[in-house]
């Protein structure tokens, strides 16, 4: 069995968080920790499809950012034996960039595209014959003179990943035989994913401290990568042997995340919506004004943890805040 990795993204080849990221991934199904019900369901594609001789269906992976998307990509196309090309939809920006990426595949490849949302709808077209007849549609010349041209590809796994999956258009959805969406973690599970991690980096943790690292990572495995980092980087230089709460509490505070785990942004969202829209409804347009945040960035990354945790309604007329995110607000 063999994993050649190609990262055909510029962006993320260079991108530290993503490099070291992959360090911390997990190596097999069985270190991949909770969504049990995602991982059973790929356990069998993938099975099925190995006793088949034929390459696994297609499948769309959703949630929110850093939950364990692209590393699940990882351990389907290490278990397969075959190769995995990672890109991201933005990325791909003319129809010839897609068309040799999928000509240059061998049979039973896996190709991850994450943020497939946001991938432009010419582009995205090429893949609908792609993924159903493992063929490439494309027209060469315009006007009278254009003519189709069809090109046999070898048949490969698509896995698409997106923050949004209600932004997909219907043929590209309709074309995943799976869709599964991840949910938060527990914190018992980030637990145990973190004390995985302190040992791959080479140090030790309390489990006091292990799991106040938990308690503050927004249910997010990403989110306790970056804290641990920071909290090794203590170790380092105050030269200690194993991490305890007092490493990991002033760690956070420079991070500036508070106890449940909310960073700077989500305070000022908070904040906002309670100060300046006296606690809401405000429509998600002036919100964003306000912030000078994008759109999306608030709804993929930031929105989605304080609905979870109830700090944060969605109502027809705009988003409010509770009871208990103004309780939050006033300690
Ligand atoms: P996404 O693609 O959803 O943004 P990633 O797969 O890049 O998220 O996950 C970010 C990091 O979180 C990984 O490098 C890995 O260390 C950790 N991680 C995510 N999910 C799990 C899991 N289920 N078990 C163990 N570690 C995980």
């Amino acid at each position: 069995m063999f994993e050649e990795r190609e990262i055909l993204d510029p962006e993320l080849k260079e991108n530290e968080e993503y490099n070291h990221e992959d360090s911390l991934r997990p190596k097999s199904f069985s270190e991949f920790v909770g969504q049990k019900n995602i991982v059973k369901n790929v356990e069998i594609m993938v099975e099925s499809s190995k006793l088949r001789n034929v390459a696994a269906d297609h499948m769309l992976l959703s949630g929110p950012p850093g939950l364990g998307k692209t590393s699940l990509a990882h351990l389907i196309a290490k278990e397969i034996g075959s190769n995995l090309h990672v890109i991201s939809g933005p990325a791909i920006e003319k129809k010839g960039d897609l068309a040799a990426i999928l000509t240059n595949m061998q049979p039973k490849d896996v190709l991850f595209i994450d943020e497939i949302h946001r991938m432009h709808i010419t582009i995205e077209e090429i893949l609908y014959s792609a993924m159903e007849d493992f063929r490439l549609d494309l027209v060469i010349g315009q006007g009278p003179s254009a003519r189709t041209m069809q090109i046999d590809i070898a048949p490969f796994t698509l896995i698409g990943a997106t923050t949004r999956s209600g932004l997909l258009s219907r043929p590209l959805r309709d074309r995943f035989l799976a869709s599964f969406h991840y949910d938060f973690y527990t914190n018992e599970e980030l637990t145990v994913i973190i004390k995985e991690n302190t040992k791959k980096l080479k140090f030790d943790m309390s489990d006091v401290a292990a799991s106040q690292v938990s308690m503050c990572s927004r249910g997010t495995p990403r989110i306790s990568n970056r804290i641990l980092r920071r909290v090794r980087d203590f170790a380092i230089v105050e030269n200690k042997k194993v991490i305890t709460e007092h490493e990991v509490s002033r760690s956070l505070s420079l991070m500036e995340i508070d106890s449940i785990g909310l960073d700077r942004m989500d305070r000022k969202i908070l904040s906002v919506i309670n100060d300046f829209y006296n606690g809401g409804p405000v429509g998600i347009e002036s919100l964003c004004a306000t912030l000078n945040e994008d759109r999306g960035t608030l709804e993929d990354v930031y929105e989605p943890f304080l609905l979870k945790i109830g700090f944060l309604r969605r109502t027809p007329r705009g988003r409010e805040i509770t009871e208990i995110a103004k309780e939050h607000l006033s300690n």
